[in-house]
């Protein structure tokens, strides 16, 4: 199975992925994941992107192509993964059907999970995650358990003001890549409102498999 999940900023993207792959068995590819992850490990590419996502916008074409398509090539990805972030620009769509034309494999859905804007601020806001497990939760509508509490980190990135500038990235530059996927055949749109479950088993009947829970 070769899937993307679009969808905007706190669509729940991250959250599905996670119950998806369980259901798939294929690697979770999230660019936001990986970009954090070299600005952490401070690499060349994590220096260049921290300024960009900081301030809500997209890190260069160039260099997250470069990332994905390097990572899909790895062996884990043989038999499938699951996109989560990437392509978010027509150049990045382009780039990724020439990288899957060129290895004879095509994408099996893309699924496009829609949330209005007007719930999009107070799922950033309340977003936290487990930097031990990658776990994500949220303050009121997937509360973590008391326990863990004090651990639970906010991403730089979740204030409103950014919140209000990656909305604005997601109409302008991500919401286009939709037309091209639905020309393809393969796009999957999915109501993502309603509780994170609800969502899943929205996801799984759309895309023919039973959901695992
Ligand atoms: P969210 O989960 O809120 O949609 P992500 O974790 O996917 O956010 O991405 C966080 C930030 O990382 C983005 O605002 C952007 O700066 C950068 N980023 C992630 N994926 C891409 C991409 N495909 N192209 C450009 N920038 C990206
Ligand atoms: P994305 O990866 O698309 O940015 P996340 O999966 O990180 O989105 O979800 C954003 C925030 O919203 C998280 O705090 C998450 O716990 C919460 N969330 C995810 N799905 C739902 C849902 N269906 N209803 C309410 N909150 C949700």
């Amino acid at each position: 199975m070769r899937m993307i999940l679009i969808g905007p900023p706190g669509a729940g993207k991250g959250t599905q992925a996670e119950s998806l792959v369980g259901s798939f068995k294929i690697p979770h590819i999230s660019s936001g994941d990986m970009l954090r992850g070299a600005v952490k490990a401070g690499t060349e590419l994590g220096l260049l992107a921290d300024r960009y996502m900081k301030a809500g916008d997209l890190v260069p074409d160039e260099v997250v192509i470069g990332m994905i398509i390097e990572r899909i090539g790895a062996a884990d990805c043989a038999r499938g993964f699951m996109l989560d972030g990437f392509p978010r620009t027509r150049p990045q769509a382009e780039a990724l059907d020439a990288a899957l034309k060129a290895a004879r494999v095509s994408l099996d859905a893309v699924v496009l999970i829609e949330v209005p804007d007007g719930l999009i601020l107070e799922r950033i806001t309340g977003r936290r995650s487990d930097p031990e497990t990658g776990a994500i939760y949220h303050l009121k509508f997937k509360p973590p358990p008391p326990e863990l509490e004090g651990r639970l980190v906010q991403r730089k990135d979740d204030t409103a003001e950014a919140c209000v500038a990656r909305l604005d990235k997601y109409h302008r530059e991500t919401a286009p890549i939709v037309p091209f996927y639905e020309g393809a055949g393969v796009l999957v749109r999915v109501d993502g409102v309603g509780s994170p479950d609800e969502v899943f088993v929205r996801i799984s009947a759309a895309l023919g498999a039973a959901p695992a829970r």
